[in-house]
């Protein structure tokens, strides 16, 4: 209760949760009690969280920031959710985000921007920027969150926070509202790595409704969180730390890393060369996959339904006119236009090409190091409304998150401290596939 009050101090301000319904965290924290006085308390029992509105929760609106599910009482569980509530965590409410997981400020949402909670006049990045913005607020002490290209890793530094993408695989997409199904991967956000070890420990896990999740013997993310850096090999890609990076983010960074080094890390430069061929290849997959994905958003099946309409045609129009905010219309567009043919091998074909070659780009990079360190972001957030109107100048600004989606590596944000404007600065890990408990260990002795 008393992050429900903090919560209703605060977030009409922040906008960070789009429902709130305290009679609901009240029956589940009642559950959890019943379920811990019959012996069975779950590893979490009694840890609020927020969920991001992208995850399907029984008896919740599950709107993933559009208009077009505004009216949508999910009737299931996501896996993630699923796996929360047996480990007894508590839901405070569902976290705004981008209208369906596009975008990196969170004003593509519905229900209208996130603040930054560090400066009122930033964005809190995006698109879990509800997730993020509640986790440095302290409406909550963890998060869910997803990423796709960045949408864990870059809120979470804009924000202050810690917040890890797992291995492709790792977390069930079961539930989880498809924005680039092949991209598309759950995680946590909290304060420091180890809560993020707890929550990881919680959202992973073999899920056969999901096809792509992978079965692996269950980890604790924590074991090595007090492991010894001395001899851990961190490399540095050069193409991270050229022009386009702000010299306040790179000053930050750098005296992180230098602090790694005092802990007995050996840093080398390695390079990644295909780093900005990340941006056009992510651009062009990402839109195909939810051109595809989202035509179940069709007026039938759930959600809106437009009023007026003349004919089943004129239906589906109305309605996703209606329905879907600018940016979900422009990717569309764009990802149906990739997908056509004579464009299929021009665009879609390339961009696939591409994205193998990012890939064995951190394969030759990991034969040098452990760990790949650089920054998130090339800068600190930015204001509201500063890149509402351009959306190339956003798309640029994922410049470092979105290799890890294409390849399917694990990679996290960790707070190392502030730019020039005082808003924090994230230091990026990246590792290489299911070296999540090397990462958190690294992040964990940091903090
Ligand atoms: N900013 C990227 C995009 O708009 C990444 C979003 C995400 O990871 N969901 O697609």
């Amino acid at each position: 209760t008393e992050y429900l009050a903090r919560i209703d101090a605060l977030n009409p301000q922040l906008n960070a949760l789009i429902s709130v319904d305290r009679e609901k965290t009240l029956a589940e924290a009642q559950a959890v009690d019943a379920a811990r006085a019959a012996g069975q308390a779950g590893a979490l029992a009694g840890v609020p969280l927020v969920h991001k509105d992208i995850f399907c929760q029984q008896g919740w609106k599950t709107s993933c920031g559009s208009k077009m599910l505004d009216n949508f009482i999910s009737p299931y569980d996501a896996h993630v959710v699923e796996q929360c509530r047996k480990a007894g965590l508590v839901t405070l409410g569902r976290a705004n985000m981008d209208e369906f997981a596009m975008g990196s400020s969170n004003e593509n949402s519905f229900y209208g921007p996130v603040k930054n909670p560090w400066d009122l006049n930033a964005v809190p990045g995006g698109s879990s920027g509800g997730s993020a913005a509640a986790v440095a607020a302290r409406l909550a002490p963890v998060a869910t969150g997803t990423d796709t290209g960045g949408s864990i890793r870059q809120p979470a530094a804009f924000c202050g926070i810690t917040g890890i993408k797992p291995t492709y695989g790792v977390v069930s997409r079961f539930g989880m509202i498809a924005y680039a199904s092949s991209l598309d991967q759950g995680g946590p956000l909290a304060q420091t790595a180890e809560d993020c070890a707890l929550l990881l420990n919680v959202m992973a896990g073999f899920d056969e409704r999901d096809s792509t999740s992978l079965q692996r013997d269950k980890e604790d993310y924590t074991r090595d969180l007090a492991a010894p850096l001395s001899g851990l090999k961190i490399g540095l890609p050069k193409e991270y730390f050229a022009e386009g990076l702000a010299a306040d983010v790179a000053k930050a960074i750098d005296a992180a890393i230098a602090e790694y080094r005092k802990l007995g890390a050996e840093v080398v430069e390695i390079s990644l060369p295909n780093t900005k061929l990340a941006i056009p290849s992510y651009y062009v997959i990402a839109p195909a996959e939810a051109s595809s994905n989202l035509s179940r958003f069709d007026g039938v099946r759930y959600g809106h339904r437009a009023a007026e309409y003349s004919g089943l045609a004129d239906m589906y129009e109305q309605t996703r006119a209606e329905g879907f905010g600018w940016e979900v219309k422009r990717r569309i567009l764009t990802g149906t236009y990739v997908l056509s043919h004579g464009y299929y091998d021009a665009y879609y074909l390339q961009a696939q090409k591409i994205r193998r070659i990012i890939a064995d780009d951190f394969q030759k990079a990991f034969a040098q190091c452990d760990v790949i360190m650089g920054p998130v972001t090339p800068n600190t957030a930015w204001n509201l409304g500063e890149k509402n109107a351009d959306p190339v100048a956003m798309y640029l600004e994922d410049i470092y998150t979105l290799g890890v989606n294409l390849a399917g590596l694990p990679g996290m944000s960790v707070p190392v401290g502030f730019g020039s404007n005082d808003r924090p600065v994230g230091l990026q890990i990246i590792g290489n596939y299911f070296s999540e408990a090397k990462m958190l260990n690294v992040a964990h002795r940091f903090q």
